[in-house]
């Protein structure tokens, strides 16, 4: 059994709706963020979720946690169904999963002390109060390169780089699991994103946690990743061991994805980047068939009218595409 199993999530909200609409009291449109994501995290890997912005990664990141309320679809965490629970159960669950946030400046309370903000998950979970909290939360944030000293201090007196870690204490306090991590370094400088990576990675070694690592940005992905899942407009479209994803990718998206970063797996000598045609459709009105067809330079007929089914392409890895067996590819020397 894994550690969390993910089936069938979708999250749709309600589009905001026109004047006319308004006036016609008509509902509107619907935005599908997220429509029927299935995946396994197994204990004590990473579990890299990667798309471009606006592809639904932290929707899906937060509909695991139920910080957004799933409109379809089963979580289920260590065997428990985190999606059936109650509040009281699910709160008690949130101490086992927790997130880290992409924006060390907007997440942290500009009028609370660190000592505050860390130490909220102690008081709201009950684990700790008074001295014993503090004693804690001093610990976590020497476990995360910051100082006893600092308790006191207000987010404005910290570095960017020092802001996550407080975000990463705040994780880590209620000795969680399972960690979302929601683009944790894509708002700082490329030096301090080194450090706060090899501090995930350590503390994922020593304190044996299981990360869903969500990020644009496929070089962070596949240096830290055991698996990768590629997500298109609400979907996963392809998905396996970081190795097979990477230095083999069978979706055209993938390849789409890996043209623009050369150095990464074998694939160094590849040297044309496949430019997509057009933006990211709106999840509002999503193409029919397969979702990428608008984009995708090896799109036919099929492809505009009918979904492509998820097919197992042996060792873990499997994709959505009606032409895997073509032997198809978008980079240089094909597959
Ligand atoms: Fe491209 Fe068609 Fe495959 Fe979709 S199903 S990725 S449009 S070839």
């Amino acid at each position: 059994m894994s550690l969390l199993e993910v089936t069938g999530l979708s999250k749709h909200y309600a589009g905001r709706p026109s004047l006319v609409q308004r006036v016609t009291r008509d509902p509107g449109q619907v935005v599908r963020a997220v429509n029927g994501v299935s995946l396994a995290v197994e204990r004590g890997e990473v579990l890299g979720l990667i798309g471009e912005s606006g592809c639904g990664k932290s929707t899906l990141g937060r509909a695991i946690l139920r910080l957004h309320e799933p409109s379809a679809g089963r979580v289920t965490f260590d065997g428990t169904e985190v999606t059936a629970l109650a509040p009281p159960a699910l709160k008690a669950m949130r101490r086992r999963m927790q997130i880290i946030f992409q924006d060390p400046y907007a997440s942290l309370n500009p009028r609370r002390t660190v000592a505050e903000i860390v130490g909220l998950p102690l008081a709201l979970h009950g684990i700790a109060s008074g001295e014993e909290a503090r004693e804690i939360t001093a610990r976590v944030l020497e476990r995360v390169g910051l100082k006893a000293g600092q308790l006191d201090r207000y987010p404005h007196q910290f570095s960017g780089g020092q802001r996550q870690r407080i975000g990463i204490a705040r994780a880590l306090v209620s000795n969680p699991e399972f960690i979302v991590c929601d683009e944790p370094v894509s708002a700082l400088d490329v030096s301090i994103q080194a450090q706060i990576i090899a501090l995930l990675l350590e503390l994922k070694r020593d304190l044996g946690l299981t990360y869903l690592f969500i990020s644009h940005d496929i070089s962070v992905i596949g240096y830290l990743s055991d698996r990768v899942a590629v997500m298109y407009l609400g979907e996963i479209v392809e998905t396996g061991p970081v190795a097979a994803v990477l230095d083999n990718p069978r979706h055209p998206y993938t390849q789409s994805l890996l043209s623009a970063v050369p150095e990464i797996g074998a694939r160094r000598d590849r040297k044309a980047r496949v430019r997509l045609q057009g933006d990211l459709p709106s999840p509002l009105n999503p193409p029919k068939g397969c979702k990428f067809h608008t984009r995708c330079p090896l799109a036919t007929g099929i492809c505009r009218s009918a979904a492509p089914q998820t097919r197992d392409l042996g060792g873990g890895h499997s994709a959505a595409c009606h032409r895997l067996d073509e032997g198809l590819s978008l980079l240089e020397g094909g597959r």
